[in-house]
């Protein structure tokens, strides 16, 4: 039993639905302090994601840069990734979305914790709040976009008492909109029996007993969670994840696109939509050009995931490599290293010697 790859059992989605993934590297990746993506930069990230299959992407359109990298991808005429927008929860930021032709969808930031509506916002009540969010989705599906709220900083925000009312609302304006769950400071948990606001799993099922059609999980990595995260809201019934590629992004970054792409295409029923073979080939890139340092051990990318050298290993994956690789490494374009060092044996020594 379980001798090859082939004999692993696949798990299933428990709900079946369509899942589909959306990528925030050129969004919240590019907001990691000490990263500047040129616009040449940003397109080739864009054919990268487009190779995956990745189904859609966010960018800001505040500088003439945006502007002019959105321009190109739009122009490439691919079906995908999907480029959207993204706004504050205001008329004059979604103008600038409208004003790029060829943009569909956008999301609206929609702040919702006490803490981001009194202080970062400056308003005094929810109600305030309330009025001004409802009011920027009513003018972007007036104006034709089609629509994502995200509900920022959920896991710190009062769900009962103001979240779920207000996701009533806003789907009844737009009965299509994707209701984002940003766990902006990493607070959320992937596990079953954790209440508000920090189960993701009662958070999503919440959000499907309200009538919500489409929910998608934006989750930080701060605690660690965050991959997790993103794969428990699937598990649940989300739709959607929006992550990044290393998992770039503010503080400890986000939910990493990787991890979770290897997880549904060679662990999950269903995902052989997805092309995984140039995530090595990415992640060289990113370090070439953009100056990210990919850590030797980092799953699917790291220099070290397919390296053996204690003496045991090497002569076990010599034999038959799915004694000790949990994945065949053309799986992510990677390649196997059978290294020399004060762990070897004799056996990886007449290897390399043969
Ligand atoms: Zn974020």
């Amino acid at each position: 039993m379980y001798e090859s790859y082939e004999e692993l059992p696949k798990l299933r989605l428990p709900l079946g639905q369509e899942v589909f993934l959306s990528d925030s590297t050129l969004r919240d990746g590019a907001q990691m302090p000490g990263v500047v993506i040129k616009v040449k930069d940003r397109l080739k990230i864009f054919e990268y994601l487009h190779r995956i299959g990745i189904e859609k992407l966010e960018l800001f359109l505040f500088t003439k840069s945006d502007e002019e990298a959105a321009r190109a991808m739009l122009d490439q005429n691919c079906l995908c990734p999907e480029v959207t927008g993204w706004a504050r929860a205001n008329p004059k930021d979604i103008d600038l979305v409208l004003a790029m032709d060829g943009i569909k969808e956008t999301g609206i930031l929609i702040s919702i914790s006490d803490v981001q509506i009194r202080t970062k916002l400056g308003l005094k009540t929810r109600e305030e709040a309330e009025e001004k969010f409802l009011t920027a989705l009513q003018y972007a599906v007036d104006h034709g976009l089609k629509t994502r709220a995200h509900l920022e900083d959920i896991t710190r925000a009062d769900l009962n008492g103001f979240v779920y009312p207000l996701v009533k609302k806003l789907i009844d304006i737009d009965p299509d909109c994707i209701m984002r769950i940003c766990d902006t400071l990493g607070f959320g948990l992937p596990f079953e029996g954790i209440g508000n606001p920090y189960g993701i799993p009662e958070m999503v099922r919440n959000m499907l007993s309200i009538g919500v059609k489409n929910i998608e999980t934006h989750t930080h990595d701060d605690f660690g969670m965050a991959t997790a995260n993103s794969l428990a809201g699937y598990w649940h019934g989300a739709n959607w994840s929006n992550m990044t590629f290393l998992g770039m992004g503010e503080r400890a970054g986000n939910s990493e696109l990787e991890k979770a792409l290897l997880f549904l295409v060679q662990r999950v029923e269903g995902f052989q939509k997805y092309d995984l073979s140039c995530l090595s080939e990415f992640a060289e890139f990113m370090e070439e050009h953009i100056g990210i340092r990919v850590p030797r051990n980092k799953a699917v990318v790291g220099r070290n995931v397919f390296a053996h050298e204690s003496g045991i290993h090497t002569a076990g994956v010599i034999k038959n490599p799915f004694i000790y690789e949990p994945y065949p490494p053309e799986l992510v374009g990677g390649r196997r290293k059978i290294m020399i060092g004060n762990t070897s044996g004799t056996e990886v020594v007449r290897f390399k010697v043969e």
